[in-house]
């Protein structure tokens, strides 16, 4: 038995591989195109002890995608590969469609076939765990959360494009039985994030001394998960989660991004008192196009019908992801090199 993770190098993806490596014996085997946001350094301590066996090849590949499902027999695939910059998505959108939209299709396909042919209490148990995100359901204004019955309304070419992935992952199900279960997860944080998500950026310009770039006037919403507590709630839903269903995940910890980035120069006071106050770094900057408002998660389903609830509070959680980042320069150092420096994208004009 192995469990097939796509997108193992990412943020989440590799959060997951060390959650699964913790929790049980089984091989794990990640299939990674190594994008930009792909980082081999995430999971290379799993595969030099032999728990995990990395893929390099694109998801889009329908063929190569059947075989590797044929060949590595997996109790469940979880799928995270996906492009997942929303200020990249309105720079360069095509990537979006063919990953999130293509390679969910051709993952779906090669899962199918491989479904197919099992039998038994291996084709009763197997499980396709599509992981996507609360962007989809849109915007929320002052009240209110998503739930499972929210109707759909992206407004970025991620979301839609995730969006689309969701209703591929659900139609795979209804029409061909394939045991399809839906994930919708809030903003994820901590450790091995790519650094031009918020809290990394953040930190990152902070230590350097750098202006710390807020989005308009820094009071979007988001509700907020550490990454292990997702990757937790995904192994639940594998195992106990009913084929067919939807569960929304969520942190309950719902923060303006102000908000976020003064707890960061607090922490960074703590921790280098010779450069506080580090707010005085916090930089207003033109907001991003149709910047959503605000996101919450009502997760009362997962709760009440799988027993999941998040484990660690957002303060400690962030405090932990902070001291992570000072420790872990040789992480990230090499992708502001090679990859990205912090510079602003996503703007239309
Ligand atoms: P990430 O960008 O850090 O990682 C994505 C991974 O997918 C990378 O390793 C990349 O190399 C790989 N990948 C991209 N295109 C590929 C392709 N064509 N073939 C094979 N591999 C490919 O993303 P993340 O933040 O870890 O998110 C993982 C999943 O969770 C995504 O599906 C995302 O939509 C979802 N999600 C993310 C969040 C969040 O806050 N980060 C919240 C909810 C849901």
């Amino acid at each position: 038995m192995t469990w097939l993770v796509t997108g193992g190098a990412g943020f989440i993806g590799s959060a997951l591989c060390h959650y699964l490596a913790d929790v049980s014996d089984a091989p794990i085997i990640v299939v990674d195109k190594l994008t930009y946001a792909g980082n081999r350094a995430s999971i290379e301590g799993l595969e030099a002890t032999g728990r995990l066996r990395l893929v390099e090849a694109d998801i889009v590949d329908q063929s190569r995608m059947t075989d590797l499902v044929a060949e590595t027999r997996p109790a469940a695939i979880f799928h995270l590969a996906a492009e997942t910059h929303v200020d990249r998505s309105i720079d360069g959108p095509a990537d979006f469609v063919s990953t999130n939209l293509g390679g969910t299709g051709a993952m779906l396909e090669a899962a199918r076939a491989y479904h197919g042919g099992l039998s038994g209490d291996q084709r009763d148990a197997f499980r396709f765990v599509h992981v996507s995100t609360d962007e989809v359901f849109g915007s929320l204004g002052e009240e209110g959360a998503f739930r499972e019955t929210t109707p759909y309304a992206p407004s970025s070419p991620y979301s839609a494009s995730k969006a689309g992935a969701d209703h591929l992952a659900r139609a795979w199900h209804h029409t061909y039985g394939l045991p399809v279960i839906v994930s919708n997860c809030s903003n994820n944080y901590g450790p091995r994030q790519f650094p031009e998500k918020l809290i990394p950026l953040m930190i990152l310009k902070c230590l350097a001394g750098e202006p710390m770039p807020v989005y308009g006037s820094g009071l979007n919403v988001r509700d907020w998960l550490h990454a292990e507590d997702h990757a937790r709630a995904l192994l639940i839903m594998a195992q106990t989660g009913t084929p067919g269903e939807t569960y929304c995940v969520g942190g309950g910890a719902e923060r303006t991004n102000l908000q976020i980035v003064e707890t960061i120069c607090r922490l960074m006071d703590e921790r280098f008192p010779e450069a506080a106050p580090h707010q005085r770094l916090i930089t207003f900057v033109e907001d991003r196009p149709g910047h959503d408002y605000r996101y919450a998660i009502d997760a009362g389903k997962i709760h009440r019908e799988l027993g999941w609830t998040p484990a660690r509070d957002f303060e400690t959680g962030l405090a932990e992801t902070v001291d992570w980042y000072l420790a872990n320069d040789s992480w990230w150092r090499p992708l502001q090199e090679r990859v990205y420096r912090g510079q602003r994208l996503g703007r239309t004009a």
